[in-house]
């Protein structure tokens, strides 16, 4: 049972029947590796196990073997299948005594209801002995603490299953408490992260990019995480002050920068439509969008950034044929000879989205968002995307993936990078 080699690993043990079943979601599990995570305490393990006498205690016992810190959550409640504190109590060898505090809480708070205390309600006034009662304001089971072998052996606590019990009981008791624990071993770290968001590589060309600063890493870590169209960079640093994890996190941003140089265009919460909006007002550049299959997407994107008046003239969603022709004036010629999925569709909208609107930069965008619609030559996901300004026109094709919202979502992506390479004057006329 010694917890020395586990340090403050931890591992939440989520205890409930109803959890395995998939009919309550396990938010218990993830709001405290949240709160742990801010404390510098890393969860190695979570685990699910449910209302089993046996299987709670097979795994609570591996929890012991490679933890150092175990919370559960659940089954401390006052029926026959809560079974968490006894059964902690009979794998640790511990008696349980009767808290007299949490006795009296239990009969004032049912003299109060005008109803009879079971006798299964003084079930929750035990505590393994050695354990410390963490008062519940909110329901009858409350939490307990246990730090065994005063403070050489695991830090165990149980706490009720309810989010809006448990969760106020560890922030307002539970955490002063890990943070004295941490302090008394010299263990109070600053744990923080920091995102580098990268487009226009795919996953496995980013990971083989960055394959050596991949491979050795502790502190910070590096994990790549790939969202639709773009892959995001997480660093986690480790530290005993945010000054000390800064330099740490800054250290491992410069040699990706390195590496991957305009492929990352923004940090954190940062999004792609604010980083070209930047940029748009930086050069004091004006936008027109015609968009056919991405319906509207784009301009919804670009004004949902305050202030997007100053740049985007227009978003024109020309659907039909008819409606390309006759508001954008690409032109019946090559409607009929080349489709309305085809680059030169695409160049006319760009270029007559850029007419129309006397604007600086017109986008074009025109394909398959599927799942109908899609011949041989033409599959779901194909689509062309054209930029067009003065002196300067390009196009490209594209097959995307996915669903419909899935293609809309990766189209408006990439048509918002080829802009920000546009406007860093990184992509070249064609
Ligand atoms: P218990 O303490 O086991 O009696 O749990 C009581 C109730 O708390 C359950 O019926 C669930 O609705 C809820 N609950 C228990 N565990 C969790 C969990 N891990 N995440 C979210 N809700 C939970
Ligand atoms: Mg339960």
């Amino acid at each position: 049972m010694k917890s020395e080699g586990n340090g403050m690993r931890c591992e939440i043990i989520s205890v409930g029947t109803e959890l395995l079943m998939g009919q309550t979601i396990n938010t218990n599990a993830a709001d405290l590796a949240r709160e742990l995570f801010s404390l510098g305490i890393g969860v190695y393990y979570q685990t699910v196990v449910g209302d089993n006498e046996e299987r709670l205690a097979e795994v609570f016992r591996q929890a012991l073997s490679r933890a150092g810190l175990i919370i559960l959550t659940g089954g401390l409640g006052p029926t026959e299948d809560d079974l968490t504190r006894e059964t902690v109590a009979r794998v640790l060898g511990l008696p349980l005594f009767r808290d007299r505090g949490w006795e009296g809480r239990l009969e004032d708070f049912f003299n109060r209801i005008k109803r009879p205390m079971a006798s299964l309600n003084l079930r929750q006034a035990l505590v393994p002995e050695g354990g410390k009662i963490l008062p519940n304001d909110r329901g009858t089971a409350p939490g307990i603490y246990l730090d065994l072998q005063e403070g050489e052996g695991p830090l165990i606590i149980l706490l009720p299953g309810p989010p809006p019990e448990m969760l106020p009981i560890f922030r307002k008791q539970v955490i002063p408490l890990l943070r004295a624990k941490l302090q008394e071993k010299g263990a109070l770290a600053v744990l923080q992260s920091r995102v580098l968001r990268v487009i226009g590589l795919g996953e496995s060309e980013l990971v083989e990019m960055i394959a050596p600063l991949l491979k050795n890493q502790s502190n910070p870590t590096l994990a790549p995480l790939a969202k639709r169209g773009e892959v995001h960079l997480r660093m986690t640093g480790r530290g005993r002050s945010e000054e000390e994890v800064q330099t740490l996190l800054e250290g491992t941003a410069q040699k990706l920068r390195e590496v991957l140089g305009d492929y990352i265009y923004g940090e954190d919460a940062e999004e792609l439509e604010a980083v070209v909006a930047d940029l748009l007002r930086a050069g004091n550049k004006t936008l027109a969008l015609a968009e056919s299959c991405s319906g509207g997407l784009l301009s919804h994107r670009l004004t949902n950034i305050a202030g997007s008046s100053a740049y985007l003239l227009a978003g024109l969603v020309t659907y039909s044929n008819e409606a390309k022709m006759h508001i954008l004036g690409v032109s019946p010629a090559t409607l009929q000879e080349d489709g309305a999925v085809s680059a030169k569709v695409a160049e006319e909208m760009a270029a007559g989205a850029c007419r129309f609107c006397r604007a600086d930069i017109g986008v074009g965008i025109t394909g398959i968002a599927g799942p109908g619609g899609a011949t041989p030559q033409k599959p779901v996901g194909l689509t062309y995307l054209a930029l067009a300004a003065q002196d300067f026109k390009f196009s490209r094709r594209y097959e995307f993936w996915g669903s419909r919202q899935d293609v809309k979502e990766r189209v408006t992506n990439t048509a918002l990078h080829l802009l920000r390479l546009y406007l860093l004057g990184k992509l070249k006329s064609n």
